[in-house]
C-alpha cells in the first residue's frame, strides 16, 4: 500500500530520551536517570479528591476549556504569583498535560512556513510539535558561557519578517537554566518591536534553586497580549500520569485553542480536573516535600560530581536536571551515553537529543532516590577516569 503513513509523520524524529529509555529497559540492573519524571507518587489529598469525585459520579465530559471552578482557581493562583488578572471564562484552557497545551497553542497561532525561534539545546518534543503545527524551526544556539540562556543579539540576528514566535523554557529542560529578568526583558523588547509572539513553557516554575527567581514573561509590560503561557501539574505535584496542564493567553488565542481541543480530545479528564483543583487549593502542602527533596538531591549530586576534575557543569538553577559537560572524555555525547549504559549500567540522555548545540553534554535527571544518584555518580566518575 502506497503512502500508508503521511509524509509529515514519517519525517517526525523519535525522542532521543525514549530511545535511551527503551535500550535501558532491555538490560538488567540499570540505574535509569533518563526520564524527566518525579519518583514520588501523587500526594494523598490530591488522590483523595479524585476518589471523592468518582464516588460523587463526576465522570462526565466537562466544558471544552475545563471546569470553571478549576479555571477560577488557576486565575487566583496566577494572580498571586505574578499579579496578572485573568478572566477564567475566556483566558484559560485546561489541557491534556502541558504537552497538548504546547501543541494546540502552536497549532492555533502558526500558519504554514511561519518561523519559530527555538533556543537550543531545548526540550526534545518542541521541534516535532512546531513542525506538526506547520512551523519552521529556526535554532538559536545558547552558549555554556551564558549558562545556556538565550543571548539577546543571537535571538535578534535570526529574526526575519516570517518570525511568528519564540519558545522560552525557564526553568529549562535539559539544562536546568533559569532566565534572569534582564534576559526576559530583552526578549520581550524584541517581541514588541518586531511584533512576534512568545510561547513560555513554565512547567518547572516551582523548582527554582538558591537565589534564582522565576519570572512570568506575560507579566512584563505589553507582554500579556503576545504571550502564551504553558503550565502543568505533572512535575511539582507528581501528577505525570493524570495528564493535566493549562494555558493562559489573550481571549482570541484561548478561544482558538478551545475550538481545537473540542476537535481533538474534547476536554481534559473530569477526575484529573477535580484532583488538580485540590492540588492548587493545597499547593504548599502538596509540593513542599518533593521540592525540598529535589533541592537536597541536587546538592548531593553536585557535591559528588565536583570531585572529578574532568567533569564540569553549570550548577542547576531550576527544574531537576543537571547538564554535565563530558567533553574531556574525548567521546561524543552519543558515544558517552551508549558506552556508559553498556559498561556501567547508568542511563543518561546524550545532549544531542536536545539539538546539535547539546554536543559535549549529557543530561542527568535527579528525580531519583539519593542512593541511586550517589551510585550513578560514582559510576560516571569511574567511567570518566577509565576513558582517559
Ligand atoms: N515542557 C517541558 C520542558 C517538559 O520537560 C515536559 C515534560 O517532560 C513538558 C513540557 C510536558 O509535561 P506534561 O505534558 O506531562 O505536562
Amino acid at each position: 500500500m502506497k503512502d500508508l503513513v503521511s509524509r509529515t509523520v514519517q519525517q517526525l524524529q523519535p525522542s532521543g530520551i525514549r530511545a535511551m529509555f527503551n535500550l535501558a529497559s532491555s538490560m538488567e540492573g540499570v540505574i535509569n536517570l533518563a526520564l524527566g519524571e518525579p519518583d514520588f507518587i501523587t500526594p494523598e489529598p490530591i488522590m483523595q479528591a479524585a476518589v471523592r469525585a468518582m464516588a460523587e459520579g463526576k465522570t462526565h465530559y466537562t466544558a471544552n476549556a475545563g471546569t470553571l471552578e478549576l479555571r477560577r482557581r488557576i486565575a487566583a493562583t496566577i494572580h498571586r504569583e505574578s499579579g496578572l488578572s485573568l478572566d477564567p471564562e475566556s483566558q484559560i484552557i485546561v489541557t491534556v498535560g502541558g504537552m497538548s497545551s504546547l501543541y494546540i497553542g502552536l497549532r492555533t497561532v502558526l500558519n504554514p512556513g511561519d518561523e519559530v525561534l527555538l533556543p537550543s539545546p531545548g526540550w526534545t518534543n518542541y521541534e516535532g510539535q512546531i513542525e506538526l503545527a506547520g512551523g519552521r524551526v529556526v535554532r538559536v544556539p545558547m552558549r555554556k558561557e551564558d549558562g545556556f540562556t538565550p543571548r539577546i543579539e543571537d535571538v535578534e540576528k535570526r529574526i526575519t519578517p516570517r518570525t511568528k514566535l519564540i519558545m522560552i523554557n525557564s526553568p529549562a529542560n535539559p539544562t536546568g537554566a533559569v532566565c534572569s529578568l534582564q534576559t526576559l526583558e530583552g526578549i520581550a523588547e524584541l517581541a514588541r518591536s518586531h511584533d512576534f509572539l512568545v510561547l513560555s513553557d513554565e512547567v518547572y516554575k516551582h523548582m527554582v534553586w538558591d537565589e534564582n527567581r522565576h519570572h512570568t514573561i506575560a507579566a512584563l509590560p505589553g507582554m500579556f497580549e503576545r504571550t502564551i503561557t504553558v503550565n502543568s501539574f505533572s512535575k511539582a505535584f507528581a501528577m505525570t500520569g493524570w495528564r493535566i496542564g493549562y494555558t493562559f493567553a489573550r481571549q482570541e488565542i484561548i478561544s482558538g485553542m478551545v475550538k481545537l481541543q473540542e476537535d481533538v480530545t474534547s476536554c481534559n479528564h473530569a477526575l484529573s480536573q477535580e484532583a488538580a483543583l485540590t492540588a492548587l487549593e493545597r499547593e504548599g502542602e502538596c509540593t513542599a516535600d518533593l521540592v525540598r527533596t529535589f533541592s537536597e538531591r541536587r546538592q548531593i549530586l553536585t557535591a559528588q560530581l565536583r570531585e572529578c576534575s574532568q567533569l564540569s557543569f553549570i550548577p542547576p538553577q531550576g527544574a531537576f536536571y543537571l547538564f554535565l559537560n563530558i567533553s574531556d572524555s574525548g567521546l561524543s555525547s552519543q558515544e558517552f551515553a551508549l558506552r556508559l549504559l553498556k559498561e556501567k549500567k547508568v542511563c543518561l540522555v546524550p545532549g544531542t537529543a536536545f539539538g546539535p548545540d547539546g554536543e559535549g553534554f549529557v543530561r542527568i535527571s535527579y528525580a531519583a532516590a539519593t542512593e541511586k544518584l550517589l551510585e550513578a555518580g560514582r559510576r560516571i566518575i569511574e567511567f570518566m577516569e577509565e576513558s582517559r
